[in-house]
């Protein structure tokens, strides 16, 4: 099978590198890539988001199944234009398509899903310039703290906790009136702040037929002891301890069943992954976000454990066959430890020269994966914020990071930066 995969950052990697182990992938491309999918697979050089580029590229390599890695090209709607297109109507895609890609591309839609469908989330009201005034006077009545929500797509950035009243109705008015976010903050979702630990499942669907995927924890903060910014991850670890089968039970029932039931009651075909962010709140779990693709680095953490042809089970969720295609799960731990660029996520220097990834993937139980790296003659250069995903795996979290954190110290470049305390939230647990 020819296989096509689209993104550039470790997410794809990780998907690729699984790719390239299964028997069933006998050609594989990534567009556009990075310099660990040109080791192993064909880089071409297309942005997700050209979708004429991608068609004309997909009859070119005869692409038989098409993997779309982030959101943007699902919410510009690659899987109904391409449904339409003659040239690729034919090829199996795993993602959803423009209606299912709203779980993520809009937090009213998403909210007003859960609602109907008696999902567990935090209570909420949405606003827009229009009814600004009685917005104001919501807010108001709130218990603090209050979180606020651009509704559409604003890079990770469009959420914001609010820890008094004024503050809160300056950032309304700021998202709303002045645009803060632009379109995506047309509309605002105001929502009620829920205490607990954060982790994300994982389900794979091909509309009817589901797999459960292993849960994990991210670091999101830019600090230890996460603090400061929010980046795109720093870190993550799976399994997660605190999420037994208890806790797993009840998201399956209160959560993936009725999310699964009510896509198909909407008459929506969903075939693809379904990342679903919770908060654990004293042993109960609540949706926090649907994002319609896995998560980056979850993925890191989460596809090593998985054994079988990644390649059937790609193709059994794009046709509607995941029944047969379905993957085991090892009990090993791993950890991820996403490298970035110093100064990240604000201004970072491009094009440092890494030091040391064969050293690394030399080691016993280390994985490298890039994310922004590119590859100029033998030499690998830092070619965005996050650089690597150091991904370690062992019998227990400590064997795990021991291996991540080894592998992590045999790199260098100019100005790279880590946290050190990646899992250590969990050891502390017991
Ligand atoms: P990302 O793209 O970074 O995953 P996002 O912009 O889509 O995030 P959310 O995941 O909805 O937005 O929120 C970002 C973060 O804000 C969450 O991971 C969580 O830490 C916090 N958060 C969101 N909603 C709530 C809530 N109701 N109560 C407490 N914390 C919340």
């Amino acid at each position: 099978m020819h296989i096509l995969v689209l993104g550039s950052g470790g997410r794809e990697h990780t998907f690729a590198w699984k790719l390239a182990q299964s028997p069933s992938c006998t050609k594989l491309f990534v567009a556009p890539g990075n310099a660990g999918t040109a080791a192993i697979a064909q880089n071409l050089a297309l942005a997700v988001d050209d979708f004429e580029g991608i068609a004309a590229a997909c009859v070119e390599e005869k692409i038989e199944l098409i993997v779309v890695g982030p959101e943007d090209p699902l919410v510009k709607g690659i899987v109904d234009t391409f449904q339409k297109d003659p040239r690729t109507a034919g090829i199996p895609i795993v993602g959803p398509d423009q209606a299912g890609a709203q779980l993520e591309g809009s937090k009213d839609f998403s909210k007003r899903f859960m609602q109907e469908n008696n999902i567990p989330t935090a209570a909420y009201a949405t606003f827009t310039a229009e009814n600004l005034e009685e917005g104001l006077a919501y807010l108001r009545q709130q218990p603090l703290p209050i979180v606020l929500k651009a509704d559409g797509l604003a890079a990770g950035k469009g959420v914001l906790i609010c820890e008094s009243h004024e503050d809160a109705a300056q950032s309304f008015k700021e998202m709303l009136v002045d645009k803060k976010f632009g379109q995506a903050s047309s509309k605002v979702v105001v929502e009620a702040f829920l205490s607990g630990i954060e982790l994300s499942v994982f389900v794979a669907t091909d509309g009817t037929a589901y797999q459960l995927l292993p849960a994990a924890k991210d670091y999101k903060r830019i600090g230890e002891g996460d603090t400061g910014l929010n980046t795109g991850g720093m870190g993550a670890v799976s399994p997660v301890p605190f999420a037994d089968s208890t806790f797993l039970s009840k998201v399956e029932e209160r959560i993936v069943k009725p999310t699964l039931s009510g896509l198909q009651a909407a008459g929506i075909s969903y075939k693809g992954f379904l990342f679903i962010g919770l908060m654990n709140v004293g042993g109960d779990p609540f949706v926090i976000e649907y994002n319609v693709r896995m998560g980056d680095p979850e993925t890191e953490v989460v596809l090593p454990r998985l054994e079988g042809d990644f390649a059937l089970f790609l193709k059994g969720m794009a046709t509607g066959t995941l029944d047969q295609a379905k993957l085991e799960v090892s009990s090993d731990t791993c950890t991820t430890v996403v490298m970035v660029a110093g100064g990240y996520p604000e201004g970072y220097a491009k094009g440092d020269s890494i030091f040391g990834i064969s050293e690394a993937e030399a080691l016993p139980g280390v994985q490298v994966f890039h994310a922004g790296t590119k590859k100029q003659g033998d030499e690998i250069f830092s070619n965005g914020g996050r650089v690597l995903a150091i991904t370690g795996k062992g019998k227990d979290l400590e064997e795990a990071l021991a291996a991540s954190y080894a592998g992590a110290a045999k790199i260098c470049w100019n100005h790279v930066y880590y946290r050190k305390d990646i899992g250590q939230d969990l050891l502390a647990l017991g």
